[in-house]
């Protein structure tokens, strides 16, 4: 009998002992191909001595100081690592052991900034439907996935969402690609206008959607209209690549590839890679001084920029770039988008096969013809897993919101190492 308040009521997991690459090795000695990075966390596999020994390293030196007393030297020297890959507007990290608690601090530094600008008014958050940006109550109030919100309603605070860029679902007819976009990003600009002026303090989207409609990256030209109607109108644009960031998509940041650059990023998985619980909000100079000349930001988490895990995180990000790992990245993105529209693109139960980089689904379908949706989700999403687990394999199923809008999808984000043949 176990303890644990487990994630899913019923059977209990197998109890995971060791990792080897891409596998992970349980009890039994089973093995299963981590061909979901868990949920798009272990971008380095399971067993990286790089990463093990920079942990070992600066535990034998100082696992942590709190951060109202001191700075560190990984925390430190990762900041400026990440701070050189950024966008160079981008230049202040805030660290926090998550991404959820990145999300909160995102959504409290916009509004801290205004509030220090001299903008009180502005409150409003606005995101976008199938969306998902986390577990804690500000994450869930932003995030467009109604059967997590639902129990939690009375707890949320009040935002906005406008429709999500979701082409398989919302792009009507004759649309172009481009004319789509325009339309969806638009949603923005009419909900802006909506309210009354100078209100709007942000609006949050993942540069390509993960959890809630299955690696759906933007059409051409959306996130450009979204950077160019958050600047028409005062507002923040914060990017979530809690999912898609550190090089998931196949450059270090997915927004890199639309040609913007956002005002707020957060991100958290492929940080740390799971080697420690890990994640940052990096934001602009002007936030940070504007937060600033008010006192100083109004928050902070007791583990933030813990020594131990900036350490790991710093390894991490050497190991991806010594080892040219996004060049992998692009390859066997590749190779795997084939080989899934080869084996799956005629199944009569998939509807889409998409992503970037190493992030791609495959979205099922009860009904090919009409894209209907599968009523249970759930129970659905038990079955894959449960015989993928079988097979010893790892698979992410999730999405499927039972109100016909989306259906359900299976996320492969496989680590950053693996080969054409695993
Ligand atoms: N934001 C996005 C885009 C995510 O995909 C997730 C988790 O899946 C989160 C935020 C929340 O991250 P965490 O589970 O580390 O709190």
């Amino acid at each position: 009998m176990s303890h644990i308040f487990h994630r899913f009521p019923g059977n209990l997991p197998p109890v995971a002992v060791a990792g080897d690459g891409v596998f992970i090795i349980d009890k039994d000695g089973k093995r299963y191909l981590d061909a979901s990075g868990g949920a798009a966390v272990s971008c380095l596999g399971h067993s990286n001595a790089r990463v093990r020994d920079a942990i070992i390293t600066q535990g034998q030196k100082l696992a942590f100081a709190h951060t109202s007393f001191f700075t560190s030297e990984p925390a430190e020297e990762l900041a400026e690592f990440l701070v050189r890959r950024t966008p160079e507007t981008l230049t202040k990290v805030h660290y926090v052991s998550g991404g959820s608690e990145a999300v909160e601090t995102a959504l409290k530094l916009a509004r801290q900034y205004f509030v220090a600008k001299g903008e009180p008014k502005r409150g409003v958050i606005i995101s976008r439907e199938r969306s998902y940006h986390g577990a804690t109550l500000g994450a869930v109030a932003i995030s467009g996935n109604a059967w997590r919100r639902a129990p939690f309603e009375p707890l949320l605070f009040k935002s906005v969402q406008i429709a999500a860029c979701y082409p398989y679902r919302g792009k009507q007819g004759n649309e172009t690609d481009l004319d789509y976009g325009l339309r969806v990003a638009n949603e923005l600009e009419r909900e802006i206008l909506a309210r009354e002026p100078g209100t709007v303090a942000a609006f949050v989207a993942e540069t390509v959607v993960g959890a809630t409609a299955g690696a759906v990256p933007p059409v051409e030209g959306y996130f450009k209209r979204i950077r160019e109607i958050c600047d028409q109108y005062g507002v923040l644009l914060i990017l979530d690549e809690v999912m898609s960031g550190m090089g998931r998509t196949g450059s270090l940041f997915a927004f890199e590839q639309e040609g913007i650059s956002p005002d707020i990023v957060t991100i958290a998985k492929g940080m740390g890679a799971g080697y420690q619980p890990i994640g940052a909000a990096i934001c602009t100079q002007e936030i940070f001084d504007t937060i600033n000349s008010d006192g100083g930001f109004a928050h902070g988490h007791t583990y933030l920029g813990h020594a131990i895990a900036c350490a790991a995180a710093l390894e991490v990000q050497k190991v991806i770039e010594d080892e040219n790992l996004l060049e992998n990245v692009r390859a066997v993105a590749r190779y795997l988008s084939e080989s899934l529209n080869e084996r799956f693109g005629q199944h009569p139960n998939v509807g889409d096969i998409r992503g970037r980089g190493l992030f791609q689904a495959i979205e099922l379908v009860e009904d090919r013809e009409s894209k209907r949706p599968f009523q249970a989700s759930r129970k659905l999403h038990a079955v894959i897993k449960k015989n993928a687990m079988q097979r010893g394999l790892m698979v992410y199923p999730t999405g499927g919101v039972a109100d016909g809008k989306a259906g359900d999808h299976v996320l492969l984000a496989p680590p950053y190492i693996v080969t054409r043949g695993e």
